[in-house]
């Protein structure tokens, strides 16, 4: 027999399981899902390893979980036939963390920051929520390319041992089984666990099957009625074979059968008034898949209901939150594939801070297998907060993820899915349009920027604060809408602060003679109008810029031209004692209170511009 070998577990596991166990006292339950998901993920990956290598299925073709109550032990056990784990394995993910989110993890949990379970989900700490209902935990597990191994952990240490029993080889996969603490022996019964898998792991795309015992009631006389029964037909075949095949032929008449059936119902009001004492109930096994496993993207949309796409959603992303939209789709063409996109209600941690540096969360499917979630360009940069999946039935399945990732069937489901993504924004209703942008606004004016090609789907969706209501922002189409008559451009204003705006002076001109002037306060706004030059077929005209004109007509003109010799000594004075400062003095229309006005040259940039230019060069 082998010696175990005695682990320690890394410091940092040892504080995540402390605070695991501490938080989540009232959360026992999320152990099976986060095993489950475990397991689910095992399988994932071992699936699509036989994409490429038809041979790592070997002896163990089938993928699945299956769960175990031992009672009698009090135990529990939930095995997959998934990828496994080498002795290596074991000591690397099970005694150690080597993610980039544990520490992140921990100080976001011991700040209170947000509720310990979803956190666990989020930061995928999950395997040790096993220790929340078990005292010892016994991993047993095969990789292909190695012996089986059990693995045993009481919280404390951890050991490893090569398997010895020769009767209890997985061929592939893995095994967890929890020696339930007293407190958590609930966990045993079938209906507990059925409710669990159903509340948590509705979506798991492997079968999940529960080892259940079924009382089956037995009469005792109907059965051996029917094993005689059963002897006589034997011995009739043998011998009558001939007259029966007669009885049964088409020309029975319909009253023979009437008959028939009021005899056979009479029989059976008798027979329960009769036979009950002859009654019996025995107790059968078996396993019962416990899942309905069929992905609800591959289902009709109308059959799916609003709480099924929420939860499907809160299963995948891990949010706690429901989503703020969903589009389900198929799209055809040159490529087909369905898919579930979602919006959440917030930003991922650091997507604004860290633009274009976190990960997406689009899952990739082809043909219903699980390819990956890590291909970051999926979406563009502006739309990295869009959640979902994709499945394709077109893309290959024997290439590895390089391959495809390379594929030009791809870079055409992306389009589609940006344009469905934004299809999905636009079609929000006005609360959570709202909502929408107060979170994502940032994201839709840097795709203006970015995505040259949606540009007018995107110019739909933008917002800006505008004179015509406090407080209110408005769309382009509603400015556009209100324009006066002869209005030729669409007005607008930047600055730092809705006070500084509203005060400007070059805005008070336009706003006395009933325009409306859009109020661009955020840093990123002069660039999105800059992408934006114009919408529905009118200009952009910055209101602090050179060349705004509000009167066109002959007698304006003339008078402008009159004013122009009257203060021509005025301005050549000015340009001349403030040639270090200005480019030159104009006499303007557009001021009515104030009596000058510091202007950006029309190629120049704006003092609000300058600005930013001078922030971003610290
Ligand atoms: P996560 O699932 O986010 O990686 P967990 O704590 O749930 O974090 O699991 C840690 C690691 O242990 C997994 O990444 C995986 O490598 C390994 N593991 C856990 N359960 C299984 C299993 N059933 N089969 C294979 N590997 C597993
Ligand atoms: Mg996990």
């Amino acid at each position: 027999r082998e010696k175990a070998d005695t682990f320690e577990f890394q410091a940092e596991v040892n504080r995540m399981m402390k605070l695991i166990i501490n938080s989540l006292y009232k959360n026992k339950d999320i152990f099976l899902r986060e095993l489950i998901s475990n397991a689910s993920d095992a399988l994932d990956k071992i699936r699509f390893l036989s994409l490429t290598d038809k041979d790592v299925l070997g002896d163990v073709p089938d993928l699945h979980i299956k769960i175990h109550a031992d009672k009698d032990n009090g135990v529990l056990h939930i095995t997959d036939t998934g990828i496994g784990m080498t002795r290596e394995d074991l000591i690397n993910n099970l005694g150690t963390i080597a993610k980039s989110g544990t520490s992140e993890f921990l100080t976001a949990i011991s700040e209170g920051k947000a509720d310990a379970s979803s956190l666990i989900g989020q930061f995928g700490v999950g395997f040790y929520s096993a220790f929340l209902v078990a005292d010892t935990v016994v991993v047993t597990t095969k990789h292909n390319n190695d012996k089986q191994y059990i693995w045993t952990s009481d919280a404390a240490s951890f050991s490893i041992v090569e398997d010895p029993r020769e009767d209890e080889q997985l061929g592939r996969g893995t095994r967890i089984s929890l020696y339930l603490k007293d407190e958590a022996r609930e966990f045993l019964q079938e209906n507990r666990i059925r409710d669990l898998v159903r509340k948590y792991s509705e979506f798991i795309n492997f079968d999940i099957y529960l080892y259940t015992s079924k009382e089956v009631e037995i009469d005792v006389e109907a059965e051996e009625e029917a094993l005689r029964a059963e002897e006589e037909e034997l011995l009739d075949e043998d011998e009558e074979e001939a007259p029966e095949s007669e009885d049964d032929a088409d020309d029975d008449d319909e009253g023979y059968e009437g008959d028939d059936e009021d005899e056979d119902e009479e029989e059976e009001d008798e027979d329960e008034v009769e036979a009950e004492p002859t009654k019996t109930t025995r107790t059968v096994w078996d396993w019962e898949v416990i899942n309905a496993n069929k992905p609800i993207w591959t289902r009709n949309p109308k059959e799916v209901e609003d709480e099924e796409y929420n939860n499907f959603y809160k299963a995948f992303s891990k949010d706690t939150k429901d989503p703020l939209g969903k589009i389900h789709f198929t799209a055809e063409g040159e490529v087909t594939f369905r898919s579930i996109l979602y919006i959440p209600q917030e930003a991922p941690a650091g997507f604004f801070n860290d633009y274009g540096n976190t990960q997406s969360d689009l899952k990739l499917y082809v043909r219903r297998v699980f390819i990956t979630d890590e291909f970051d360009d999926m979406l563009p940069k502006y739309l990295g907060f869009i959640r979902g999946v994709v499945d394709s039935d077109d893309l290959p399945l024997n290439v590895s993820r390089e391959t495809l990732q390379q594929h030009k069937l791809l870079r055409v489901i992306k389009k589609k899915i940006v344009r469905k993504a934004l299809e999905m924004i636009k079609k929000l209703d006005d609360e959570s349009f709202k909502k929408f942008w107060k979170e994502f606004g940032t994201s839709i004016k840097l795709g203006l920027i970015e995505d040259f090609q949606n540009k007018s789907r995107l110019a739909k969706l933008v917002r800006f604060h505008s004179s015509h209501e406090d407080g209110e922002l408005t769309s382009l189409d509603d400015y556009v809408a209100r324009m006066k008559k002869n209005q030729e451009h669409i007005f607008f204003v930047a600055g730092s602060s809705m006070e500084e705006v509203k005060a400007s002076p070059f805005v008070e001109r336009l706003l006395k003679r009933g325009y409306e002037v859009l109020y661009l306060t955020e840093p990123v706004d002069e660039y999105t109008i800059q992408n934006l030059p114009e919408y529905d077929g009118k200009k952009f005209q910055n209101a602090a810029k050179e060349g705004l004109k509000l009167d066109d007509s002959e007698a304006a003109k003339k008078y402008k031209e009159e004013q122009e010799e009257e203060f021509k000594p005025l301005t050549e004075w000015l340009g001349e004692h403030l040639s270090e400062d200005i480019e030159k003095a104009v006499v303007s229309d557009r001021l009515t209170d104030s009596p000058c006005a510091l202007v950006a040259s029309q190629y120049g940039w704006s003092g609000n511009m300058e600005r930013i230019m001078k922030a971003q060069a610290y």
